[in-house]
Formats: structure tokens, C-alpha cells, sequence
């Protein structure tokens, strides 16, 4: 079920109290395409971040940096919210919700109303079993649990603030009363549908009165997102099912604040839809986590991944277009997404798959546009340098330009690279004379002597071809000296010797790269080792 909404407002609101998650990318992914399919069908739409920063002693604003730089990275772009330059943008700021607090008393004001309207009250209850404990302490013979007490702004003692669930009063009197009493009825549930699961029903005794700010101006998650919400006139919440028990509150809360009523039905209407999206899960199919491997938008960075293959997997986490096609731009996901086809069973995370998926992308890429991603790496992977914009490298190909001798090297590596981080480790050899043992350049059961003499004959080969020195020409003399032979007791010891390297391109490619010369050095080289 979807429903068309002129003005769709859709958010994230991370908390900036780690790196940037997976999980909150792939809500980010949905909730941008969401706004995109509405503006590509012609309505105004706006995808909104907000950071929910008002856990002031474990939010960073480096946490807060890498989200955006991290969102940005993955071209998931806002329309509202803080930006990397320090500034904001969007009608409905500030964005965090730190400043809200300090400019616009968003939630004291809130906060005063419910507790005017006997909606909150303030409880000094002990939050701890040693306070509990603490017999002696007086200022817990004051109030007990779920027992009112105006708010006294003199008051110094440490005290909460909570949601008054009046439902559980109300039940202990039907419970009196006896007879149909135990027969639940719709009051006692909060029932909202979900565009992904449809109708969602939790019972209302079970919140019990719920904090809902630590003090006048630490108001917590349930209370300060719903305030948010409301204020930002959010059309949609969309966000990980994880926080479908965080609904009901959110829902008794917004009711408290006159945004939110039950309809005719027993479902609870407030301004915005909600839209729960499928757990990501490892492949052990439990919740993905660092145990799973990398969880952070950052790591996959490092280790290589292009945004665009990291958006293309994401949005199939839990979204299927209904057909066999995997590979999608930005702008085909847009096109093509909606609510609808979200699913309700878990997401799995294949990191098999996301490395297929990148090498994908890693070959759409034209060598200039690769070789640019993979400088970066080789320079990690001491290889080269980049010195005034140019690059500095050993070189063993006279022939060749640098540029054209980098972009040489990643064309071949191009058809197979899964990830960029491992180009240092698969290019090494033609930047550094390769060291290896003298195993390596054994062909099967090849005696050493078959060896020493195979490359003595490479080494001929090779020192009377005539140019162009390429593929083609390489192929033709080696195999019209191979003949019917094995030809694994010529080209592998070639190859080894060369590489340096179990798995490598084929000979005759790292021969056009490396040159004649070099090559022919290093045939001499793995000769020596066999004395
Ligand atoms: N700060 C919450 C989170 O990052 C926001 C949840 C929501 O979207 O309501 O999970």
C-alpha cells in the first residue's frame, strides 16, 4: 500500500555516536530513493538528515563528520540538514538536535506542556538497583513509581521525566470489576500500519510509564524524535525494524501531544507513515555485525569498494525490483523504487556477492578513470609517489611514459581486480624486482636442470624477437617453439620468473609491460638460483 503524499518529507537521524553503519547507509540509501522517485514522478520531495546528537556524553562531532562524509562518499545526497562546510541548509533547521534545544527550546516547551496537561510527570524514583538499596537515602521515600508529582523547577534533586501511561491504572480498575475484564479489546493495543508489514499491534500495559527526558533539557530518543518529526513535517518514517518497539511509544506520545488520535478502525493516525525496513543479517543469518566483518561505510572505503557497487548492493538489501537484474545506476534505482517491494524477511549481507558486484563496476570504469582510483592504493602500498601531481615510480619500461606504463599495468589487471586494495599486492612486480624461492619456478615434477634450461630458453626467445614486442607476436614464437609439448615447462618457469607469483597475467602480457630488457633480466635472475 502506498500512499501518494504532495510534500513527502523523509529523514534519517543517526546519532553521531559511531561511525557510519551499514545499517544507517542502507536506511539513508532508501529514504534518498524514496524522495528521488517522487521528484522523478514530478512532486516536490525532500530527504532531511538530522543528527540526534542530545547524548552529549557519548556524541562526537567526529562521529558526526564521518556520517556526513561517509553519505556524501556514497553520493546519497540531502536536501536539508548539516552540511561538510559547517553550515546548514533547509527552511526546517537547526539539524541537530543539540542546537534545537539551545535556539528553539524544542523540547522543554514540549516537555512543560505534557507535565501542565498531566501527561508526564516528573519521578524521582531510583534508576538503579543500589539506589533501590539505599534505604537511607530520603529522597526515595518522596515518590514511589507510578505516583504523580507536579513539576517543581526549585526542585534540586535528581529526578526524570515520564510518560504517564494512565492505560495501566485504567486496567487494574477493569481488572477489579472482574467479569469481561480479561477480554482484551482494542484499547489496550497500539495499533498502527506499516507500510512494509502492514498492521503492527503491541499492548499498552507492557510500556509501563517510560522516561521520556533525563532532565529538562536531555530529552530522550522517543520523546525528541517524535517532537522532531512533527516539526520537520515528516510525511514517512522510515528506519530499520529494529525500532518497531520503539513505535508504540513514539505513537502514545504524539497522542499525548494532540498530533497523533486512534481512528474509527483501533488504528492510530499521526501525520506521518511508517515503513520498517528488514534486518541486515551475516551470512549465519544472525543481526550483521563486526563479528560479520567490516561494519562501517569507512572500511569499505579502505578496503577498496566504489560507492557505486556499495549503493547497487545496498539497495538490494531488502528491496527487489521483482526481476533477475542486479546491476543498477543511481538513477535506475530511483526509477524504480517503492515501498511496495520492500521485504519482510532479513537481508542477507554477501560479501561474495558485494565483491562480484565490484569488480562489475571496477571494469565499467574507462583504465584512466581506474588508474586514478587505484593511485591512492599503490601509493598506500608503497609502490609510488605522487610528487606535484606526477607520478614517481621505479619503472622498468624505457619505452613507456610512466602514465602509460600505470595505465598499462591496471588494463590487465582490470578484468579480474575485485577490490582496489588489492592492486598493491597483485601489481608489486612491476614496480619492484620480485622475490620468491626457487620452488616457484618448478613446472610440476620438473627437474632443476629442465628448469634452468626452460628459462635459458625464454631468455633466447626473447632476445631475438623482432618488434612490435606484443601479445601476438610473443604468442607466435613461443608457440611455434612449443609445438605439441606441454607448454606449462616453458611458460610457467616464464611467468614465475617474471611475476614472482603463484597467480599472475599470462607471461606474454607482463613481457609487453615490462619490456624486453627487463624481462630478459629477470629470466638471468631465476636462472642463478639454480647455480
Ligand atoms: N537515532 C536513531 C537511530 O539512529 C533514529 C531512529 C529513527 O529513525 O527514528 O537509529
Amino acid at each position: 500500500m502506498s500512499i501518494a503524499i504532495k510534500n513527502s518529507r523523509v529523514r534519517i537521524a543517526p546519532s553521531p555516536t559511531g561511525f557510519l553503519h551499514i545499517g544507517t547507509a542502507r536506511t539513508a540509501l532508501f529514504n534518498y530513493l524514496f524522495a528521488q522517485n517522487y521528484k522523478i514522478r514530478g512532486d516536490n520531495a525532500s530527504f532531511i538528515l538530522r543528527i540526534e546528537d542530545t547524548d552529549q556524553e557519548r556524541s562526537k562531532k567526529e562521529y558526526e563528520e564521518d556520517i556526513l562524509n561517509g553519505l556524501n562518499w556514497l553520493g546519497i545526497e540531502w536536501d536539508e540538514g548539516p552540511t561538510l562546510h559547517g553550515t546548514e541548509k533547509g527552511n526546517f533547521g537547526p539539524y541537530n538536535q543539540s542546537k534545537r534545544e539551545r535556539k528553539l527550546k524544542s523540547y522543554s516547551n514540549y516537555l512543560t506542556q505534557l507535565l501542565k496537561n498531566g501527561k508526564a510527570f516528573a519521578c524521582f524514583c531510583p534508576s538503579s538497583k543500589e539506589e533501590i538499596e539505599d534505604k537511607n537515602n530520603d529522597k526515595f521515600h518522596i515518590l514511589c513509581p507510578y505516583k504523580d508529582m507536579a513539576y517543581n523547577p526549585d526542585e534540586t534533586r535528581q529526578f526524570v521525566i515520564r510518560y504517564k501511561n494512565t492505560y495501566a491504572e485504567k486496567l487494574e480498575e477493569r481488572f477489579k470489576k472482574g467479569g469481561d475484564a480479561f477480554k482484551t479489546n482494542e484499547d489496550d493495543y497500539v495499533t498502527f500500519q506499516d507500510l512494509v508489514r502492514n498492521k503492527i499491534s503491541s499492548p499498552k500495559d507492557i510500556l509501563g510509564h517510560f522516561v521520556i527526558a533525563k532532565s529538562f533539557d536531555e530529552p530522550l530518543y522517543n520523546f525528541a524524535v517524535v517532537v522532531d518529526d512533527y516539526e520537520m513535517k515528516i510525511t514517512h518514517v522510515i528506519r530499520g525494524e529494529d525500532h518497531i518497539p520503539n513505535t508504540p511509544k513514539q505513537l502514545l506520545l504524539a497522542e499525548a501531544l494532540g498530533w497523533a488520535q486512534v481512528d474509527e478502525t483501533g488504528v492510530f493516525q499521526a501525520p506521518w507513515t511508517y515503513a520498517h525496513l528488514p534486518l541486515i543479517l551475516g551470512t549465519d543469518r544472525s543481526k550483521l555485525s563486526k563479528r560479520h566483518g567490516a561494519t562501517s561505510v569507512n572500511e569499505y572505503k579502505t578496503l577498496g569498494y566504489l560507492p557505486e557497487a556499495m549503493v547497487n548492493f545496498m539497495a538490494l538489501l531488502g528491496w527487489n525490483p521483482g526481476d533477475e537484474q542486479e546491476i543498477f545506476s543511481k538513477e535506475e534505482l530511483a526509477k524504480e523504487f517503492s515501498l511496495e517491494k520492500i521485504q519482510k524477511s532479513g537481508a542477507v549481507f554477501d560479501t561474495v556477492k558485494l565483491d562480484w558486484m565490484n569488480g562489475e563496476y571496477i571494469r565499467r570504469k574507462s583504465v584512466e578513470e581506474l588508474t586514478a582510483l587505484c593511485i591512492p592504493f599503490l601509493e598506500k602500498a608503497g609502490l609510488i609517489k605522487i610528487q606535484n601531481a606526477k607520478i614517481k615510480s621505479q619503472h622498468y619500461n624505457p619505452k613507456l611514459k610512466i602514465d602509460e606504463y600505470v595505465n598499462r599495468i591496471l588494463a590487465l589487471e582490470q578484468p579480474r581486480l575485485k577490490k582496489l586494495s588489492e592492486t598493491g599486492e597483485r601489481v608489486n612486480f612491476f614496480f619492484q624486482e620480485p622475490e620468491y624461492d626457487k620452488e616457484l619456478l618448478r613446472w610440476k615434477n620438473m627437474s632443476d636442470e629442465d628448469i634452468k634450461k626452460a628459462l635459458q630458453k625464454a631468455e633466447k626467445l626473447l632476445s631475438v624477437i623482432n618488434p612490435p614486442i606484443d601479445k601476438k607476436t610473443l604468442e607466435k614464437a613461443f608457440f611455434d617453439e612449443i609445438g605439441d609439448s606441454d607448454k606449462g615447462k616453458l611458460l610457467w618457469p616464464l611467468r614465475a620468473a617474471l611475476s614472482g607469483k603463484k597467480a599472475s597475467p599470462g607471461p606474454f602480457e607482463i613481457v609487453e609491460i615490462l619490456g624486453i630488457e627487463e624481462s630478459i633480466k629477470r629470466l638471468e635472475q631465476a636462472e642463478q638460483k639454480f647455480g
